[in-house]
């Protein structure tokens, strides 16, 4: 039973519409897709210990004895001065919430008052909403371009329903666009919204805008929330308290009543897929709550996903387009460094080589030329495939997990070698276990060896590094992202995590250490990814006045993801990657379902493959349309995974409704053999493929 502590259901009709439709078109069972889309404290029966108030407190840091001081001080800031003068009557110390609400001041005097030394932000008890200890900086109100103008002239005149995507190129301000929508929808219609974002700690600057304007209407849902707290934010919701949610993925479940809009921001973002049952795209959900809920759905992206692509062409969804940056901005300069020619000359060392791998010499140039002018530069090194692995020079025997047929890879402080999928971690040894030789030596590059090469390279260099390692506490990225704000950091060094959504007009210069890292992996969109990474890193430059520089260093620089990532064009990628995609057909050109059978024993695992295979061989001979394809079974392209064998059958369909009755069909009527702990999971609209 869901205990809910009043009287109201805890499902909104709109919501119940949502839940039954993934059940369906998922095949997943109802009860696990209430639990995806209820607060953990709700799922179980047990109350979540009740909440605890926290209050932000606003303390006077500087004394203003004089008068004159004073008339200087707030000459130009009248509302800061009615605060300042207001706790100072409280006697230098009230509660941020009351202040504001005595004055009916934005929030933004407040920070004003913090940005100016004036006063300081302190807490008063322990806070249930971290966010809450972020200060929004304040907005900066934009007049909307033409462009801007027009798409929300289009999304306020949407129909219930609706959605749009709106295809905007990195810095066109798709974010004035959302917020405007939202100002309509919230403010004037008394609605309420959504706004999905791909990580929440990876976007501080995106949500801060929306806080900035929006203050306390704003509930951020964030993983680093307890159980408690995303139940006391789930409330204010569910009770109109607080009238927009923000949030990842599972945000798209907020029980907002009376919805007038979703965005989804970064549309084409894999983590809008659910990694486990019920394996849903927060995006599909989001399309059909707001049909749900006669709201209107937008999609946003620099690079939209070739299926939200092919469903603007058709008319399904209405296209926006933001073609230009705002302000008359241009896109920045894109140079390739090949490094087949840069590494390769006869007079390096082996070593030289590797150096020359990382930091081709333009990218170094450019690197110090920016240093010398006080700017600050992104380095992106793509650890997908590239990480560290350890490699014996004499019988190439590589370091691997016995669990999952992955390379272990190799981390320093301690030095141990540890497998990305189950997180195994072995001593480092120096001795090949093969052939017994002194000559393991790492191959490819970790993010910390490259800081430590930068830093030899650049001894004056303020460098900070973003990556898993160094983002493990809760407010981690977004500490490292003030510093980069504040302009204490010269160089940010990172993995894809440092391409989404920054907003930094000082830096000037985005490298790309390797952008071939993804594109042979065995998914058929690895290029794509590609191309959508390159374009979002190339993106953080260039955003203020000063310009910017994009250097890729790349094998294949004549690949169309690189070539139309130099190009900035997203529309010839496009163009040249579709007929990838219909011959074999893949989506967009149909829709895929992966099954994946696992099981601790590989013979009875391949059995059960097979025998899956013979039974939809049967099936799909029966249907005699031909309307759905099987491909496989086979091994999965990676074989074993925390010490379970993993082989699959993709179907591929141009009717979604066959698929779901042919894989329903087989979850209820196919066995399961009870030996061998064998499973099977249905994953639709595959995303990740390996
Ligand atoms: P996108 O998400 O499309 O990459 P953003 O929404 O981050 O772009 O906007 C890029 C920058 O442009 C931000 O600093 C934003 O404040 C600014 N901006 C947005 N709209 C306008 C406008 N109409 N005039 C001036 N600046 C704008
Ligand atoms: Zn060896
Ligand atoms: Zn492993």
């Amino acid at each position: 039973m869901i205990d809910v502590p009043d009287a109201e259901p805890a499902f909104r009709p709109d919501l119940l519409a949502v839940c039954r439709w993934m059940s369906e078109y998922y095949v997943a069972p109802p009860g696990l897709v209430l639990r995806a889309a209820l607060p953990a404290a709700l799922g179980t029966s047990k109350r979540p210990e009740p909440p605890v108030k926290a209050r932000r407190m606003l303390a006077l840091a500087r004394d203003l004895p004089s008068l004159i001081e004073r008339e200087k001080t707030f000459a130009r800031s009248p509302q800061q001065r009615a605060l300042y003068e207001l706790v100072e009557s409280l006697g230098g110390r009230a509660s941020v919430e009351q202040a504001v609400a005595t004055l009916a001041c934005s929030p933004a005097v407040v920070s004003g008052l913090v940005k100016r030394g004036l006063a300081r932000l302190e807490l008063e008890t322990v806070a249930r909403d971290p966010f809450s200890l972020r200060d929004a900086p304040p907005a900066q109100p934009h007049d909307p371009s033409a462009a801007q103008r027009d798409a929300i002239a289009a999304l306020i005149a949407a129909r219930a329903g609706e959605v749009a995507l709106l295809h905007g190129i990195t810095g066109s301000g798709k974010t004035l666009v959302y917020i405007e929508l939202l100002k309509h929808v919230v403010q004037l219609q008394r609605r309420t919204a959504i706004v999905l974002v791909p990580e929440i700690a990876l976007t501080p600057q995106a949500v801060d805008r929306f806080r900035a304007v929006f203050g306390q209407q704003v509930a951020v849902l964030h993983s680093g929330l307890s159980d408690g707290e995303r139940y006391d934010a789930w409330l204010a919701l569910r009770r109109g308290e607080r009238r927009i949610a923000v949030g990842a993925r599972s945000a798209v479940f907020a029980p907002l009543p009376d919805l007038g809009a979703i965005v989804v921001d970064e549309e084409h973002e894999a983590s809008y897929k659910q990694g486990e049952s019920p394996r849903y795209h927060a995006r599909e959900v989001a399309i059909v709550r707001a049909r749900e809920a006669g709201a209107v759905c937008v999609l946003g992206s620099a690079t939209p996903s070739l299926e939200s692509w092919e469903n603007a062409r058709t008319g399904k969804y209405r296209l926006l387009s933001l073609p230009a940056r705002v302000g008359g901005g241009a896109l920045p300069l894109v140079e390739v460094v090949d490094l087949r020619t840069n590494t390769r000359a006869a007079h390096l060392t082996a070593a030289e080589r590797q150096v020359r791998g990382v930091l081709s010499e333009p990218l170094e140039r450019a690197l110090v030329e920016r240093l010398s002018r006080g700017e600050q530069s992104i380095l992106l090194l793509n650890r997908r495939g590239y990480a560290s692995f350890v490699q014996c020079s004499a019988c190439e025997w590589v370091a691997a997990c016995p669990d999952c047929s992955i390379s272990l890879t190799l981390h320093r402080a301690p030095e141990r070698l540890v497998c990305h999928y189950c997180r195994r971690q072995e001593p480092a040894t120096d001795t090949c276990p093969q052939c017994g030789a002194l000559t393991l030596r790492q191959r490819g590059l970790g993010t910390q060896q490259v800081e430590k090469l930068l830093s030899e390279q650049l001894p004056t260099a303020r460098i900070a590094r973003m990556d898993v390692d160094t983002t493990s506490g809760k407010w981690a990225h977004a500490d490292i992202l003030d510093r980069v704000g504040r302009g204490e950091v010269d160089v940010l060094l990172g993995t894809q995590m440092i391409a989404k959504g920054l907003d930094f007009p000082n830096v000037t210069l985005v490298g790309v250490i390797d952008a071939d890292v993804g594109i042979n992996l065995p998914d058929f969109r690895a290029s794509e990814r590609t191309f959508q990474l390159l374009s979002q890193v190339a993106g953080r430059a260039g955003r203020g006045p000063k310009g910017g520089l994009v250097i890729i260093q790349t094998r294949v620089p004549t690949h169309h993801a690189v070539r139309c990532a130099v190009t900035h064009d997203y529309v010839g990628f496009v163009a040249e990657e579709l007929p990838g995609r219909i011959d074999p057909p893949y989506p967009p050109t149909v829709r895929l379902a992966n099954i994946v059978f696992s099981g601790v024993e590989e013979p009875e695992t391949v059995a059960f493959a097979l025998s899956a295979g013979a039974w939809f061989e049967e099936a799909l001979a029966g249907t005699g349309q031909g309307t759905v394809r099987m491909i496989g079974p086979a091994p999965c392209p990676v074989e074993r995974i925390k010490q379970r064998w993993r082989w699959h059958l993709l179907l591929r369909s141009t009717r979604p409704g066959t698929l779901t009755r042919l894989a329903r069909r087989f979850l209820t009527t196919f066995d399961v053999p009870s030996r061998g702990d064998l499973r099977v999971t249905f994953d639709r609209d595959p995303v990740v493929m390996l």
